[in-house]
């Protein structure tokens, strides 16, 4: 397995230069860089040891996102956009992609001012002991960061996160935040809110984030964000209180990375494995309420799009048929053992 960090403008160069990819290739690229995904194929498919390229058209919103369909043959995967998840890469390795290469591109520079601006907001809440992470497109910025804080007297912790899941230190998923060790205030770099509210629900703690398209957010915005995403998760989790195991379509997923056999053989056993959950799918499964086994952040931040249905993280089942459902667990790979053990007790009635 090879990891090359690279910006986008020299993916190609790099891959080029440090791999030698053989046979059947496969390329996997977030939708921001298809492009790159496309250019990056025309020049690996001239190259004399390799038979064929395919490009891979999904989604793919991590290394998670892999389906035994498109790898069964393959010699080469050339992942673009993230870094490894470590369980999916012994699994590709054990169904026999030799050549496995992650190349997680750097985002937009985190500029001077920002580092001022969030010195000066941890002064401000008098945080001077602190939890950095990042996600995969911010991870090259902390070591900066780190050194810049640390200079003004700020005690910065980057932790190691789950050898199964988190190969690099600092680096924080959706579905895992194990990278954050302490219990005392978290800074997140990264775009998007799902991150920041991910750490704030799970240790309960301030979090400040650093967005390196935007600038910093004070705890209150980050804050007024889960307390948004709270009121919607909890109404959805209380509706499912009285819900039997018959009321719930169990929708597993076919990405090797988001296969979860704990959560599944806790609930029975999925119906239907789908790769991406839509509203097309859900009208199809013809159900009124399912709980998704998949990625974790699909029923969170994909909620607007479910609204006519009841899609539940198994978290929040849990916490329904316990009747705990005021107490919000954020769902995460893997589940908490509380988690399987609710929902085995439930499903067996
Ligand atoms: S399961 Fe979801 S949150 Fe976790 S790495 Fe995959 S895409 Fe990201």
């Amino acid at each position: 397995m090879m990891i090359i960090e690279s910006t986008e403008e020299d993916v190609v160069e790099k891959v080029l230069e440090r791999v030698e990819p053989e046979g059947e290739v496969v390329i996997q690229a977030p939708d921001g860089l298809k492009g790159l995904a496309r250019e990056l194929a025309e020049e690996v498919s001239r190259l004399e040891d390799v038979e064929s390229v395919v490009l891979d058209a999904g989604r793919v919103f991590g290394a998670c996102d892999v389906t035994l369909s498109l790898v069964s043959s393959a010699d080469t995967l050339i992942h673009l956009g993230h870094y490894p998840v470590p369980s999916v890469d012994d699994a590709l390795e054990r169904i026999g992609v030799r050549t496995r290469v992650y190349v997680p591109t750097e985002g937009p520079p985190v500029e001077e001012w920002m580092l001022e601006e969030l010195a000066e907001v941890l002064r401000y809440h008098g945080f001077e002991d602190v939890n950095l992470c990042a996600t995969a497109q911010h991870v090259p910025h902390l070591a900066r960061i780190e050194r810049y804080l640390r200079e003004r007297g700020v005690e910065v912790h980057v932790g190691k996160g789950d050898p199964e899941r988190v190969p690099v230190e600092g680096l924080v998923l959706g579905c895992n935040v194990s990278c954050v060790k302490r219990d005392l205030p978290t800074v997140v770099v990264c775009s998007g809110s799902f991150h920041p509210a991910g750490v704030a629900l799970t240790t309960r703690e301030p979090v400040v984030q650093l967005d390196p398209t935007r600038g910093v957010l004070d705890p209150g915005d980050v804050e007024e964000v889960v307390r948004r995403m709270l009121t919607v998760r909890l109404s959805k989790t209380r509706e499912a209180v009285d819900l039997e195991p018959e009321d719930v379509e169990v929708v597993g997923s076919t990405a090797l990375g988001q296969v979860r056999p704990d959560v599944e053989r806790a609930l029975g056993g999925v119906s239907w494995r789908v790769r991406y959950l839509s509203e097309d799918v859900l009208r199809g499964v013809g159900a009124d309420a399912c709980v998704y086994c998949g990625c974790p952040r699909v029923p969170v931040d994909e909620a607007a799009r479910f609204k006519r249905w009841l899609v539940l993280t198994p978290a929040e089942l849990a916490s329904a048929v316990e009747g705990s459902w005021d107490r919000y667990v954020l769902d995460s790979i893997p589940s908490p053992e509380h988690v399987t053990e609710a929902l085995e007790r439930w499903t067996r009635g």
